[in-house]
């Protein structure tokens, strides 16, 4: 099935270009906001695992994963929790439906730190996600939909967006952000290690990052070898 093409409602689209603008010496606040929602579906998860445990069966680690890819520019915020269906994410990523956006315009102050701290206060939190990315995938399976019930969600920000059915083998949501070419350090480890430990205190899930390490050539080896393993990098138990 092609992918079929959206608008944005009118108030996305003022909105996103007005994040852009108005916080670009904050930028940063875009890994608060997405690790923030990573850690709210697992939540919502855990919540509905109450009733029903076997939503947690095959997959019982929560957790939020954080990989860069440097070959392809792009940093992946990964989380297992409650995930969307393909008319969720149109919802709550195509439209705003809290009168919060019209209010966040209307009480940004053109000061980017105060600014900063309203964007998680008035919901619009995600699409912080533009500030840094000229394209945003979000790949998502809801924990009751089947692996071939997924979602692809992409959006250059520019006022549309696409959707189609995807493949995800477990539940939860990737958010795949192709990074701007003035924003590739948040592709660098002690980028990423600095700023999550900046905002993660209060997140109960653990955040690992991955973390590659090259070992030192060896005789006879042609490339010194490269290894990667997920680390933990906030303080949750
Ligand atoms: P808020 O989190 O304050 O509601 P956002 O703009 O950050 O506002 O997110 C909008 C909505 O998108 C969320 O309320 C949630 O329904 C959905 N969403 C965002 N990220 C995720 C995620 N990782 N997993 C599941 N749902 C998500």
């Amino acid at each position: 099935m092609a992918a079929e093409v959206h608008a944005f409602q009118t108030e996305v689209a003022k909105l996103l270009k007005l994040l852009a603008h108005s916080l670009y010496s904050n930028k940063e606040v875009f890994l608060r906001e997405l690790v923030s929602n990573a850690s709210d579906a697992i939540d919502k998860l855990r919540f509905l695992a109450i009733t029903k445990p076997e939503l947690l069966k095959d997959d019982p680690t929560l957790e939020v994963k954080i990989r860069a890819d440097r070959d392809a520019g792009t940093l992946t915020i990964s989380d297992n929790g409650i995930g969307m269906t393909a008319s969720e994410a149109a919802d709550a990523l195509g439209t705003i439906a809290k009168s919060g956006t019209e209010e966040f315009m209307q009480h940004l102050t053109g000061d980017q730190q105060k600014d900063s701290q309203l964007i998680g206060q008035f919901g619009v939190g995600f699409y912080s996600a533009f500030i840094v990315a000229d394209r945003v995938d979000v790949v998502s399976r809801a924990a009751s939909a089947g692996p071939d019930e997924a979602v692809r969600w992409s959006s250059d920000g520019s006022g549309t967006y696409t959707s189609e059915p995807a493949h995800r083998d477990g539940r939860g949501t990737d958010v795949i952000l192709h990074l701007k070419a003035d924003d590739r350090e948040f592709l660098e480890g002690w980028k990423l290690r600095e700023t999550i430990a900046k905002y993660s205190d209060h997140i109960a899930v653990p955040v690992m990052l991955w973390t590659e390490k090259t070992e030192e050539k060896k005789e006879g080896e042609e490339a010194p070898k490269t290894t990667g393993a997920w680390e933990q990098v906030n303080d949750a138990k």
